[in-house]
């Protein structure tokens, strides 16, 4: 019969692999509650309406990424990202009245519909920070903080933080028709995507990844509305403000003017870490400051930040010799199925993992698989069982010693 493969763009994670996933997810428990941040896990499919509306009908993602269906009359959607759902739920369960600042975390698969290649796959993982009801600066400074300090909790150096504002929706208007305007003489030479976003979301054109576009976008008069300062009053003080909190916590970053994010709903602040040793998907973690988006999708209005990282590119640059094996704790060998396996739940209903050979298999053949799995070999010979002892190897010194059953938890501990 025809074999069933995996789909393209899915990965299965195998367990030989799983133990840089724990790391990355433990962690992200570890640092981010050190935060005061909090998990949350909401559904992977919604309403098609929360994604259109709470990531943007002129984005990519909605336009061309999202995997919809219909259920009972219903269009729904696989999460392409969290942010809408955390919002969702943010507004649905009252959390406005909860004391400021509200800060979340999520971790999980997230779904779009694009070409496959290194670094891109259309189911990937993100773990994530949301943190709400803050409009002051120290809310995106300590956002950009927790991601700095996730990274490094994963042994990652080699990164780059960039960060920009796109100022609030007057200057962002302003910005725009500047930016229309001198743009318009080369409309027709922009590729088809530019010539929507230029309609749609002018903003996205500096997002365009094609060489041609990039080139008419480099020309002096373009180069110099984008490179000018075109932030309010006080859009400027906030972003100087963010500054200088990043200075004084030693945070190194780069100003990159180009940096508007996919999303539409940003303003103020927003970020991006790339790592230098990734190819062209080089972006690790992508955030922003979205002030809007719980008013728009219905909420009390609410001031909020957050960040999104890919997690197959985190795995790809850590390094797995520096993550603990995880194997079990014990192997109970014995040519008596009986007491290995009372032995083994005892041990097991001591916190301890623990295996035992299920096949009756010869003793050194049960040592070598012990070996295999375990950190120690636990040996229950005749000799053993008769004096109420056992043999305890350490499989990787080869150090072994003879204890009472009543001293083994603590040994193996
Ligand atoms: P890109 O420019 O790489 O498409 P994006 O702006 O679409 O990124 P975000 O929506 O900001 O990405 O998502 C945050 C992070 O999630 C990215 O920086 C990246 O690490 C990861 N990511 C996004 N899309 C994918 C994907 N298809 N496969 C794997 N990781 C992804
Ligand atoms: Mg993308």
């Amino acid at each position: 019969m025809a074999m069933i493969k995996v789909q393209k763009g899915t990965k299965d994670i195998l367990p030989n692999e799983i133990n840089v996933w724990h790391f990355m997810e433990k962690k992200a428990n570890e640092i981010f509650n050190k935060y005061g941040a909090k998990e949350i896990r909401t559904p992977i499919f919604e309403a098609t309406e929360l994604f259109a509306r709470g990531v943007g009908d002129t984005t990519d993602i909605v336009n061309k990424e999202m995997y919809t269906f219909e259920k009972s009359e219903r269009s729904l959607t696989l999460r392409p990202e969290n942010t809408a759902g955390v919002v969702r739920s943010f507004i649905e369960n009252g959390m406005h009245r909860l004391s400021a600042p509200v800060k979340l975390w999520y971790k999980g698969p997230m779904f779009r519909y694009e070409r496959p290649q290194a670094g891109r796959q259309r189911q990937f993982h993100q773990v994530g920070v949301e943190v709400f009801g803050i409009k002051q600066p120290t809310a995106d400074a300590e956002v950009i903080l927790m991601a700095v300090n996730y990274l490094k909790s994963l042994g990652l150096n080699d990164l780059t933080v960039e960060i920009n504002s796109l100022g609030c929706p007057t200057c962002r208007e302003n910005f725009k028709n500047k930016l229309k305007e001198v743009i318009k003489p080369y409309l027709s030479q922009l590729c088809e995507d530019c010539q929507t976003r230029y309609e749609k979301n002018p903003l996205r054109l500096l997002d365009c990844k094609v060489p041609e576009c990039q080139e008419i976008f480099s020309k002096p008069e373009i180069q110099a509305v984008i490179q000018g300062d075109f932030i309010c009053e006080e859009c400027a003080e906030h972003f100087e403000e963010l500054k200088n909190y990043l200075d004084i916590l030693g945070i190194k970053y780069e100003r990159n003017k180009l940096l508007v994010r996919g999303l539409d709903y940003y303003n103020r602040t927003v970020f991006e870490i790339k790592s230098n040793n990734l190819g062209s998907q080089n972006a690790v973690c992508g955030g922003g400051r979205y002030d809007s988006l719980v008013r728009n999708l219905g909420g009390e209005d609410t001031p909020a930040i957050g960040f999104a990282m890919g997690m197959e590119r985190l795995a790809s640059l850590i390094d797995v010799s520096n993550i603990p094996e995880e194997k079990t704790t014990a192997f109970v060998v014995s040519n008596n199925t009986i007491e290995a396996v009372k032995l083994t739940e005892e041990l097991r209903a001591e916190g301890i993992s623990t295996e035992f050979d299920l096949t009756n298999k010869k003793f050194v053949k049960q040592l070598e698989k012990a070996s295999k799995v375990a950190n120690f070999a636990v040996i229950l010979g005749e000799d053993e069982i008769a004096s109420n002892s056992v043999t305890v190897k350490n499989l990787l010194t080869s150090e072994q010693k003879t204890v009472k059953r009543g001293n083994l938890t603590e040994n193996l501990k």
